[in-house]
């Protein structure tokens, strides 16, 4: 398999067609919205992605484009309990499916356990996979247990009950693509 490093724009119905995968080895720093989430730390971790494409029978016959993709990266967040780094691990395997119109992905939408993109010739793959970190990533992130010494360090009688619980900025597009009703 060729060595990438930066996810190409994918011309999605030859991508499906050929069904040879691609995958590579990006680095955090590569992608902005990332690195905002970890306040620039991190920038040399990698991200692993990798794609294929597949084309499918729809009930109809048709053959419709797809795409597994599967994703590997570690940001270091802040422990929203002690306040210390906390390395998040984050990977997605999802697929999806495409489809050619903005118009056809919403009226799908509701009906489809996958979740459907809009074909392109020049499809953002690095965009999508930006998307799904942060759609990943934990709406407040912690240590499974939070290491002694940090915890001693904010220690104080009404820390627990002020906990922040922020909402994570990404929240509400994680709700919405996945069609949460609350
Ligand atoms: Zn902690």
């Amino acid at each position: 398999m060729q060595h990438e490093i930066r996810a190409p724009s994918l011309d999605v119905q030859a991508f499906a067609e050929s069904t040879r995968p691609r995958s590579g080895r990006d680095l955090l720093s590569n992608y902005e919205r990332l690195i905002e989430e970890t306040q620039g730390l991190g920038a040399d971790n990698p991200v692993e992605w990798s794609v294929q494409g597949a084309l499918r029978a729809d009930q109809t016959g048709a053959s419709q484009a797809w795409l597994h993709l599967t994703l590997a990266a570690s940001l270091p967040l802040t422990c929203q309990r002690c306040l210390g780094p906390v390395e998040q691990a984050l990977a997605v395997d999802r697929w999806f499916r495409f489809v050619e119109t903005e118009a056809l992905a919403e009226a799908q939408d509701d009906d489809a356990e996958e979740d459907l993109l809009v074909t392109s010739r020049q499809f953002n793959l690095a965009g999508l996979i930006e998307d799904e970190l942060l759609m990943a990533l934990p709406l407040v992130p912690r240590h499974e247990a939070c290491p002694a010494g940090l915890k001693m360090a904010v220690a104080d009688p009404g820390f627990d009950a002020q906990e922040p619980e922020k909402v994570h900025p990404f929240a509400a597009l994680a709700k919405l693509r996945r069609g949460s009703p609350d």
